[in-house]
């Protein structure tokens, strides 16, 4: 399995100073510990060694799993790994394919809502993000927007405005 945390912190359940450190400085979180910590049981009795996941995000009532990898893994057959995942943690749990292209995974965080666009301007020198989603599908986001912009922030690595239009 590849997640952010090390192998050895998940089969003991405490982190070492090199994750205490990247949890300090808001590179990992509790929940990524607790997602890594899961999976390992799950990994014990269902082989999901190919599971991976770089980061998962809090939307309140749902967890938003980051992977680059296969997402039918963390899924499993007819769902059982995500919904074990599910019961573990309390909450909805959605996994997204991290890709290279922004608005994509955007568009899977953001799920069913439909999003028009994602744009940068250049304003007296600094960057605006704009993520743009269309009006009609306010009532189909998956959390409310203060929690989503901060989720997007996580995935953009910056500051983004949520627009509808
Ligand atoms: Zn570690």
């Amino acid at each position: 399995m590849k997640t952010p945390i090390c192998e050895e912190d998940i089969r003991e359940g405490r982190l070492c100073a090199q994750c205490e450190g990247k949890m300090e400085k808001g590179e990992l979180g509790r929940l990524d510990f607790e997602v890594a910590r899961i999976l390992h049981r799950i990994n014990q009795r269902k082989n999901i060694t190919a599971a991976s996941f770089t980061r998962c995000i809090d939307l309140g009532r749902m967890v938003v799993i980051l992977t680059e990898g296969e997402p039918g893994v963390l899924i499993g057959r007819n769902g059982t790994v995500v919904s074990e995942l599910s019961h573990a943690l309390g909450k909805r749990v959605r996994i997204a394919q991290s890709s290279t292209d922004a608005k994509k995974t955007v568009e899977d965080l953001l799920a069913p809502a439909r999003v028009l666009g994602i744009n940068t301007a250049y304003q007296q020198g600094a960057e605006k993000t704009k993520v743009r989603i269309a009006k009609e599908s306010i009532h189909s986001l998956p959390a409310d927007v203060e929690t989503l912009g901060k989720a997007i922030k996580t995935v953009l690595r910056q500051d983004v405005a949520i627009v509808f239009e």
